[in-house]
């Protein structure tokens, strides 16, 4: 290898020499040359990011049934391809193994969280929501002289976490809604 050879082989003398702006040969190297995107051969979903009102488009990147990838989706004319650091990360909230997949329960004045079953959790949910209308159902209330009909529990609300998606919030107003709640809210705030 010549003395030449040599100092081309740095990023530096390359990019002072053939690519001022850094863009191409300055950045390349032997390693670099082999490296393939990860996307490559990947098959591609159209998304929104689920994690604020915003409602930035999302470009999800799976292979075999596993999402491998997130990337803002240029073709968004609500985000034309950006992402805020939640959203660029929103693939760790599929794969991350700090994900929790089991029900968490902690009993009044418990210190410690314990696993529930899913039809345990619901008998229990069921029970509350049955026992907060039974117990506290407002039919009206005196306004203006008269009654004013309410029809109303205060007994429970809910507020839904920013993994829930737009359908998923849709059929659960609905359902609170019709049950009688009145704070019905999601975390998804920006
Ligand atoms: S969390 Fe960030 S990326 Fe997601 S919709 Fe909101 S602003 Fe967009």
């Amino acid at each position: 290898m010549t003395v030449r050879d040599k100092l081309m082989s740095l990023p530096l003398a390359r990019q002072l020499t053939v690519d001022r702006r850094g863009l191409g040969r300055a950045a390349k190297s032997k390693g670099s040359e082999s490296f393939v995107p990860r996307i490559r051969d990947a098959e591609m979903a159209q998304s929104i990011c689920p994690y604020c009102a915003v409602g930035c488009g999302q470009r999800v990147y799976h292979r075999d049934g596993e999402v491998i990838q997130i990337e803002g989706d240029p073709d968004s004319p609500i985000s034309r391809g950006r992402l805020c650091p939640k959203g660029a990360a929103s693939e760790q909230l599929v794969n991350s193994p700090l994900r929790e997949h089991r029900i968490k329960y902690r009993r009044p004045y418990a210190t410690e969280w314990e696993d529930l079953s899913l039809d345990e959790a619901m008998d229990m949910l069921a029970d509350r929501v049955i026992a907060a209308r039974e117990n506290g159902w407002e039919h009206d209330m005196e306004m203006d002289g008269g009654r004013a009909k309410l029809n109303r529990t205060l007994g429970f609300a809910h507020l839904g976490g920013a993994t829930l998606d737009n359908e998923e919030n849709y059929l659960i107003k609905k359902l609170f809604t019709a049950l009688g709640a009145i704070q019905i809210e999601n975390q998804a705030r920006i």
